[in-house]
């Protein structure tokens, strides 16, 4: 017998928009090919996880067949396209940005034929077996040419009062201009990237550096140009050194800036825009940058009569489990009361286009469940979230998703008795340094580093000092230190942060502005 390999499985869902029915046809899919649960990931998708390799197949052409698509959400191409999902239509900003992202979707999405011929063409045959064939030519695709990217390709749009899907961990982050209520353009942000290999010195996780302004008329012709430019010259040759970071932090910006405007004249040709229509040279960045994060839990009136409610779910993953029945409550919510919704990229959910007296029956079905609102927990749960980690992940080496529950209820438990409950703060922890959970810009990272022989626990690298806007790197607290002591850990600096905080002062900016070395001697002192 041969091994019973099993694969995960992630959608592309851009900017998180998914009907009730495709929902509803992701939970049957998990149900019925999968391990029963589905994943919301950082990125506004769905993961399927344990599905084995005789079900790829109709996994993936299920997946088709309820109108979503698993092409270019993994590979090295452009992922799935992240966007602010809130379903806010005051003044249109949302809708359109919204709309953008759909349409750079299906621009950086690959031409080829090929995933529809194995995953689809069947639809129309009825004979699995005449998609297989003999090799033929790549099609060279007009972005990615025939070689494909070097490595994955992150793009997302924000706006500069709402960081939801902290636009500065992307390759390419677009972070929306506005004056008074009209969108008057976009801020290219380039090299943004959480993945790193820390036994590697030349390796490490960036915030996107800002390039240049554009008119949002101008975005295709300019995401182009740069992807043809990480085409071109990204590293090929060393797999730890391919992301967009390493070809800026290698040729330094202004360099990296001159290739992109060489590049604009076949970019706008593949746009099918006339030459000369993006500005040479690029103008600087405009000044506005990010002011706030929201992450759109709660209720709220979507400005057109209707009202949207988004659901914390803990670490993305929906699952019944004892008493706590999310994926039953979920099943009834979208076959009785919900038609439309939007995945967050803090791994949440946001029940659109509701009416005001749905809300006791929907918060009463989730109660009746044993699902919190998100008044109903603390704000360290709310602001934190994991990687899935073991035992799905390949490449994890320690606990993230099964561990971080525990460390917030330490954590929940040691902010009530220093009087700090509700503290706003990002907690988040991945299982290795590969960082899907976003850890190296939270007030407090968790990274797995090492599991310890003899006990089988994992030891984590501690980050302290980033922040809630996503706008701001940590720096190494702590290294190695065991998921029993985490707490522990970080209880004298956020006794510290409690004495000696500056009024108003959230605790990643206490952290920055003390720095750590300093931390480390005061947690030193009271050990
Ligand atoms: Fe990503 Fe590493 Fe977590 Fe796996 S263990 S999901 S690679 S951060």
């Amino acid at each position: 017998l041969g091994k019973a390999y099993s694969f995960m499985v992630r959608n592309r869902i851009p900017g998180g928009k998914i009907t009730a029915a495709q929902f509803l046809g992701e939970l049957d899919i998990a149900d019925q090919l999968g391990n029963g649960t589905i994943r919301i990931t950082t990125r506004q998708s769905i993961q399927l996880h344990g599905v084995v390799k005789g079900n790829l197949w109709s996994t993936i052409h299920r997946i088709n067949e309820i109108k979503l698509s698993t092409q270019s959400a993994c590979g090295d191409v452009t992922r799935n396209v992240c966007c602010c999902p809130a379903p806010l239509r005051q003044n249109g900003l949302r809708d359109q940005l919204q709309q953008l992202a759909d349409e750079i979707a299906v621009h950086v999405r690959p031409k080829t034929k090929a995933y529809h011929e194995i995953w689809i063409r069947d639809v129309e045959t009825g004979e699995r077996e005449q998609v297989v064939g003999p090799p033929t030519e790549p099609e060279p695709d007009p972005i990615y040419g025939k070689a494909y990217l070097p490595r994955k390709f992150k793009i997302g749009l924000a706006l500069c009062d709402d960081n939801c899907i902290d636009v500065y961990d992307n390759d390419l982050g677009l972070l929306g201009v506005t004056e008074g209520e009209q969108l008057i353009g976009f801020n290219v942000l380039t090299g943004g990237g959480m993945g790193t290999t820390p036994s590697k010195k030349n390796c490490f996780p960036a915030l996107a550096k800002r390039l240049t302004f554009v008119k949002t008329e101008h975005l295709l012709p300019i995401i182009t140009a740069i992807i043809l430019v990480q085409r071109d010259f990204g590293n090929r040759a060393d797999r730890s050194q391919a992301r967009m970071k390493y070809l800026i932090h290698n040729l330094g910006l202004p360099a990296f800036k001159a290739k992109v405007e060489e590049y604009l004249p076949q970019a706008e040709a593949i746009c099918g825009v006339p030459e000369g229509t993006l500005p040479r040279p690029l103008p600087e960045p405009h000044p506005a940058d990010v002011t706030r994060h929201d992450d759109h839990l709660g209720w709220h009136e979507q400005g057109d009569g209707k009202w949207f409610m988004g659901l914390p779910i803990e670490n993305g993953r929906v699952k019944d489990e004892g008493e706590y029945r999310l994926k039953t409550a979920l099943r009834k919510l979208f076959a009785e009361h919900v038609s439309n919704a939007r995945l967050t990229a803090q791994q949440n959910i946001i029940f659109c286009d509701l009416d005001a007296q749905q809300r006791e029956p929907i918060e009463r079905l989730l109660a009746e469940h044993g699902v919190d609102t998100v008044d109903k927990i603390s704000n360290a749960r709310r602001f934190s979230f994991a990687c899935p980690a073991l035992p799905t992940c390949g490449l994890a080496v320690t606990e993230s998703e099964r561990a971080l529950p525990g460390v917030i209820d330490e954590v929940e438990a040691e902010l009530r008795e220093l009087g700090l409950p509700e503290e706003q703060f990002t907690i988040r922890m991945t299982g290795c340094p590969n960082g899907c959970a976003r850890p190296y810009n939270a007030d407090v990272g968790l990274v797995g580093r090492s599991v310890d022989g003899k006990t089988g626990q994992g030891r984590y690298t501690v980050f302290l000092g980033g922040n809630l806007l996503g706008t701001r790197m940590n720096q190494i607290f702590k290294d190695q230190v065991p998921r029993s002591e985490i707490v522990e850990t970080l209880r004298p600096v956020l006794l510290h942060f409690k004495e000696h905080r500056h009024a108003g002062e959230g605790f990643g900016d206490f952290c920055d502005r003390i720095g750590v070395e300093a931390l480390v001697e005061i947690a030193g002192s009271t050990v």
